[in-house]
């Protein structure tokens, strides 16, 4: 059993010792068979939610409704849910309140694919009722049970599919795949901000290219608002080099270029605004790009790092290599960076020319600035200083 595991029996161990019976389930599990890092532990437990309250001192209710209380044991945090079934299902989404149930099985039941519906006891026993281990070896993506009925009853699970597909590298059954598109307009009822989670969670996996091919082809991809051009365009946009992206931000970029209808693509599909920011600032990198080489004073403006990022995306939309040691010898040459202390500040300029403060400081600035990286000033106090006194008396 993985070290992650062993950390977490006594909390099996103590709802057992209670009567209550408690499994590791989900992710945590596949990834172990799988050989993979595993990041959270979950447990499912038969105790209720106070039950499980009652029997740890320190504890946060992070969904009550659904079953779920976090639970601290030295120090790690535990999703402990309790069994539970999802019978009424409204909408196409998971219901907002939830049975609980006391089996072990018919909590497996409810959970998406075969591979996500194993749970583990404390001796590291497997619970395998619908063959989610066989799956894995044969890297498949199924549903338990019925999967037009599973992606009725939750859209997301749809998202998910693809989203495993990318993370995992495996394939969808034939009758989940084919549910897939009989059952993608769904979709609609999802709130944006999930779909959108999950997409993120496809792009930074290691089959984007080939879980985004099964999304346009399902019609999957259709219910992410704006992409009418870039689903036009598929072939192209999936003949790029795009596993070259190595952020959300990045991907997103080179995605909201090919689907031509920017500003509305980012309002709708909820993203963060912080985020929205970056990509902005990277179209516009791209597009300047395009026109032209780096100038010093871009460089100098953006950092390497920046810059990095920005070649990647226009690499990787035009298609065209890109050029990162021009860019690294550009900077390296270049007599300030964008690292570099000035050595002089906007009350020296007051200081030395004896003018009142205003917008002229950062103009000045800038123009000091660009004097350096020409060559035509130092970076050093006095010099700057000369420059500026001589500068104010023509
Ligand atoms: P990750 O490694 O990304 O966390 P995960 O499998 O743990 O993957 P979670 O979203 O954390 O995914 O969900 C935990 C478990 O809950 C899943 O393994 C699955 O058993 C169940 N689950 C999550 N979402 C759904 C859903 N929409 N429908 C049914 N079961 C779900
Ligand atoms: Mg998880």
């Amino acid at each position: 059993m993985k070290k992650e595991f062993v950390r977490a029996v006594p909390v099996l161990e103590r709802l057992e010792q209670r009567g209550h019976l408690a499994y590791f389930v989900g992710g945590s599990v596949r990834d172990s068979i799988m050989g993979k890092e595993i990041h959270d532990v979950d447990i499912a437990t038969s105790a209720t939610p106070q039950e499980v309250k009652e029997l740890f001192d320190r504890t946060i209710d992070v969904g009550i409704q659904h079953g779920t209380v976090l639970v601290f044991h030295e120090g790690e945090p535990y999703e402990v849910t309790t069994f539970r079934t999802e019978s009424q299902y409204k909408d196409f989404r998971r219901p907002e309140q939830v049975e609980f149930v006391t089996s072990l099985l018919e909590d497996l039941k409810r959970r998406d694919f075969t591979m996500n519906a194993m749970a583990m006891d404390k001796d590291g026993i497997l619970y395998d009722p619908f063959k989610g281990r066989e799956d894995i070896e044969s890297k498949i993506i199924r549903t338990v049970g019925s999967p037009d009925e599973r992606f009725s009853e939750d859209a997301l699970r749809m998202v998910r599919a693809v989203r495993f597909m990318s993370q995992l590298g495996f394939e969808v059954e034939s009758s989940t795949y084919q549910a897939l598109g009989e059952k993608a307009h769904l979709l609609s009822h999802i709130a944006q901000e999930r779909k959108t989670a999950e997409f993120q969670k496809l792009l930074a996996g290691k089959k984007p290219k080939e879980a985004l091919k099964v999304a346009a082809s399902t019609q999957i991809l259709q219910y992410y608002p704006e992409l009418d051009a870039l689903m036009r365009e598929i072939k192209r946009f999936l003949s790029l080099d795009l596993e070259e992206c190595q952020t959300f931000e990045e991907w997103l970029s080179v995605i909201a270029l090919a689907s031509a209808k920017k500003e509305s693509m980012y309002r709708e599909w909820k993203l963060p605004v912080a985020v929205i920011k970056k990509i902005k600032a990277l179209i516009e990198g791209y597009e300047r790009r395009n026109r032209e080489f780096y100038s010093r004073y871009q460089l100098y403006e953006i950092g390497l790092e920046d810059a990095h990022r920005i070649e990647r995306v226009w690499s990787v939309y035009s298609g065209q290599p890109a050029q990162y040691a021009r860019i690294d010898d550009l900077y390296a040459q270049m007599p300030i960076q964008r690292e570099t202390p000035l050595s002089f500040s906007g009350n020296d300029l007051i200081k030395w020319s004896g003018k009142k403060g205003g917008p002229w400081i950062k103009e000045t600035t800038k123009d000091i600035i660009q004097r350096m990286l020409d060559g035509e000033i130092v970076n050093e106090r006095e010099f700057v200083k000369q420059w500026l006194i001589q500068g104010n008396k023509q």
